[in-house]
């Protein structure tokens, strides 16, 4: 692996009380991998990625890169580069001079210097703006200035600590598009910190959902999506429509659960579960469907009336409050005609595969 945490602790005394930033990091990051960190805001992101740098000292735990122990290697003796939300470009030098200035301080050759540079600016597509100061260039050109000018020094990773925040939500999106395929050019590895699930689940070979400074899961941006480890991460991903109930019957890998007026909601189980236990069943809304009929019999079903209908453009958004008393999110892909299903008021059948359910 690239990058190796083991048992990585961060502690901070704040007000003569001891804070635990990060509680116990495990992970091990594949060289070549684009790899995310994401969690809500004071999960301990930034503090797990400033120990990767060198830039905090673990409390406790080991940092390795490419197999050796960097705990107690400075930053700028670890073969790891960092980009900043705030860029921090020199404002006074332009695009060049900005990219150039780490290989001139390392005396690197000016032949070399020119080639090097002028390699990276072309790959961050920004040939031809050399001469452009930072003033004078949109957030997204500023942004790519600060990606030329970590990778130029040609580290083994780079660490992005939510490098897109500043940007808005259209320019965001292109550059996580431009970011992915910056990385797969350059074939290094990229280690990259944020609280936006979609830029996450966009750009990541793997993610870990960090929460309250542990890692609740750690996997691809499907797996995280379709099959979420723990509540948290169900709720922190999407949107997930979640039901408590009492198994009513055990079968084969099934467990069934009467819920509401008609209702029968199917999961599949590992064992575990017998009657009269108590389970909670989480559902995507698109993966639920909506109608007035009642649905076939080997399927998931309850009975609900709409409360609200937003439409939204490509999808309609149904609030349906339960006959069991709890509300569920349905979305309904717009079809081509537009139809809406229900209307507010109505009283509907909502269905879903068991296997859709966890
Ligand atoms: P994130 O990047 O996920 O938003 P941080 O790693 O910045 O989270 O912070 C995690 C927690 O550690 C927060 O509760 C924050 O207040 C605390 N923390 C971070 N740095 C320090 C520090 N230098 N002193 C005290 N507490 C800190
Ligand atoms: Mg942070």
């Amino acid at each position: 692996p690239a990058i190796e945490l083991d048992g990585v602790v961060k502690e901070y005394i704040a007000h003569g009380e001891v804070v635990q930033a990060v509680k116990g990091v495990s992970l091990e990051i594949g060289e070549g991998e684009f790899f995310s960190m994401l969690g809500p805001s004071g999960c301990g992101k930034t503090t797990t990625m400033r120990m990767i740098a060198g830039f905090e000292d673990p409390s406790r735990g080991t940092v390795r890169l490419h197999g050796q122990d960097v705990t107690d290697v400075p930053p700028n003796k670890r073969d790891v580069n960092m980009v900043f939300q705030s860029y921090a470009l020199f404002p006074h030098m332009n695009v060049w001079e900005n990219v150039a200035f780490g290989l001139r301080r390392k005396r690197v050759p000016d032949q070399e210097i020119k080639r090097r540079v002028g390699e990276m600016l072309e790959i961050v597509d920004l040939t031809g703006r050399e001469r452009r100061r930072p003033r004078e260039m949109s957030g997204g050109q500023q942004q790519r200035v600060a990606l030329a000018r970590a990778l130029v020094n040609e580290p083994r990773a780079l660490l992005l600590d939510e490098p897109l925040g500043a940007l808005d939500l259209k320019l965001r999106q292109a550059m996580q598009i431009e970011l992915k395929r910056i990385q797969r050019e350059v074939g290094i590895t990229f280690v990259y910190v944020t609280h936006d699930q979609n830029e996450a689940l966009t750009m990541s070979d793997r993610i870990a959902v960090m929460n309250d400074g542990l890692v609740e899961q750690l996997a691809g941006p499907r797996e995280i999506y379709e099959r979420p480890a723990t509540k948290f991460v169900a709720g922190f991903i999407g949107t997930s429509n979640l039901l408590s109930g009492t198994v009513d019957q055990v079968g084969d890998g099934t467990a069934t659960l009467r819920y509401g007026e008609g209702g029968r909601v199917i999961v599949p189980v590992d064992g575990g579960a017998s009657a009269g236990g108590d389970v909670e069943v989480t559902v995507r809304p698109e993966k639920i469907r909506i109608s007035a009929d009642e649905p076939p019999g080997d399927v998931s079903a309850v009975r609900g009336t709409v409360a609200e209908v937003v439409y939204l453009g490509t999808y309609n958004s149904y609030s349906v409050d339960l006959a069991g008393g709890t509300e569920f999110t349905v979305f309904e892909q717009n079809a081509r005609d537009s139809s809406i299903t229900a209307e507010r008021g109505d009283s509907v059948w909502l269905w879903w595969q068991p296997q859709h359910s966890y």
